[in-house]
């Protein structure tokens, strides 16, 4: 048997291989570990759809039985440290006792209500809460249920304003390359259309305007020509487009680029000078992860209208939001609807709620700007050495994310094997090989973490 971290709940279940839990630590029996890894390996191939994944499955998906601080479980009996935060997701690590009392407490009270004309003082505090924290002017919060849904009701805000101000045919949004702005088909149609993941839907999308990559990279020196393509769009289809959309200082998904704030400053200049609104979305980069509380802080500037989801609930629950200015609502509410035209069945989830306001309690302590400082330090000096070795083409690190670029794309398979096999959960994608690890990872974690990731480089460089 070998010792887990701690952990009190793991035992009580029939086919579990873990032994009672004694004192903080957990007994596993390795052999029936295995054997029931495998077991659910082939049962989830069997029926299970995953992210981006063919049916079946070519990969075996890793099965995960618990975790706790930046830990997981596997049921294997291993365990690893998730560089991910399961999607940038999971700020303060799993089980935080602040985030498990507030979800229990929650659940005493009621965990779901309709929002159709009904409220409840969660959803209150937390619209509140936000329109504290986000750029000043951003006052009106609509709650929805993933990343890409609150796109599509940021666009839908964004027409729905023309409309309510009596002009017709704005309707497009200006996107760039690179853009990742999610899954959904509205949200798709703003990805990156060639070397986004949605090529294939082109012709079914609607069609909106790409510029190029926001520019110069984080830390160059910015001048009028990098904003000069996107002033050339704004002028040439003066008359169809309603918003540029955007996502802040790190262009996440479609190639985690970290480009200039003076490119975000100026870009919002120019969406004033032109009379379209600026859509920031925040999903990945909100709640303290490029360093600043939110990517526009960086540029000080307030979009009309932004997203955040993701670390909005520390990773707990699903759980997203589109806020905006009076202006906007204003008019959105005086187009011929006069209402903006949508309401999930889950909107506002109270459990949802309850935990993201206690994961702004956590945010608000601030202890998370020294963390990410220290994380960004310590990913700087472990990834650096990665640069000469031929094969790699850069490596930067911003705030709590470090990533390696290569020339050629990383084998997930084989990857993944030696992440694992030094105690890490990554997730490479095409030349990329990146981590953002939960706020609360150690020195030592984090250390562990670069060490992987060396070990990943050293092995397709060879
Ligand atoms: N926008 C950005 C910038 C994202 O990174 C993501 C998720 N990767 C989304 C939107 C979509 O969010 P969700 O997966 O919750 O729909």
């Amino acid at each position: 048997a070998r010792l887990h971290g701690p952990d009190t709940t793991c035992d009580a279940r029939p086919g579990w291989p873990f032994a009672a839990a004694t004192g903080d630590a957990v007994a596993v029996d390795l052999e029936r570990g295995t054997a029931w890894a495998a077991d659910l390996v082939a049962r989830d191939q069997a029926v299970l759809w995953h992210p981006y994944a063919p049916m079946p499955a070519t990969m075996p998906a890793v099965p995960v039985v618990a975790a706790h601080g930046v830990t997981l479980e596997l049921a294997d009996g291993r365990s690893a440290i998730d560089g991910m935060s399961s999607w940038w997701a999971a700020v303060h690590g799993y089980r935080h006792p602040v985030l498990d009392a507030a979800v229990t407490a929650q659940l005493g009270r009621m965990a779901h209500v309709m929002f159709g004309g009904l409220t409840h003082p969660g959803a209150i505090e937390l619209a509140e809460r936000l329109v504290a924290i986000a750029p000043t002017g951003l006052g009106h919060v609509f709650f929805a249920d993933s990343g890409s849904v609150a796109v599509e009701v940021a666009s839908k805000m964004a027409l729905q304003y023309w409309r309510g101000r009596g002009v017709e045919g704005r309707e497009r949004i200006v996107s760039f390359r690179s853009a990742y702005h999610g899954d959904t088909f509205g949200a798709m149609a703003l990805c990156d259309p060639e070397t986004g993941m949605h090529r294939m839907f082109g012709s079914a999308l609607a069609p909106h305007l790409f510029a190029p990559e926001p520019s110069p990279a984080f830390g160059e020196p910015f001048d009028a020509s990098h904003l000069a393509p996107v002033a050339a769009l704004l002028t040439e289809h003066r008359r169809s487009v309603a918003a540029v959309i955007i996502e802040p200082v790190v262009q996440g998904a479609g190639g985690m680029r970290f480009y200039a704030p003076a490119f975000l400053t100026a870009l919002r200049a120019l969406c004033d000078e032109h009379d379209v609104l600026l859509i920031v979305d925040e999903i990945a980069t909100g709640f303290g992860r490029t360093g600043e509380r939110f990517g526009s802080d960086h540029a000080a500037i307030t979009p009309d209208i932004m997203c955040v989801g993701k670390a909005l609930t520390g990773g707990y629950l699903t759980l997203a939001a589109t806020l905006t200015t009076p202006e906007v609502s204003h008019h959105v509410s005086r187009a011929e609807s006069g209402a903006l035209m949508h309401g999930p069945t889950y909107m506002a989830n109270p459990l949802a709620v309850a935990v993201a306001n206690a994961s702004l309690d956590l945010l608000d302590t601030g202890g998370w700007r020294a963390d990410v400082a220290r994380i960004e330090a310590a990913l700087r000096t472990g990834l650096e050495p990665c640069r000469t070795r031929p094969g790699v083409t850069d490596v930067r690190v911003l705030g709590a994310i470090g990533v390696v670029e290569l020339d050629e794309p990383v084998d997930m398979v084989t990857s993944q094997r030696t992440l694992l096999d030094h105690g890490v959960w990554l997730r490479p994608f095409g030349r990329l090989l990146y981590t953002m690890p939960p706020f609360i990872t150690s020195d030592d974690e984090v250390a562990t973490i670069w060490r992987a990731m060396r070990a990943v480089v050293d092995e397709v460089t060879a």
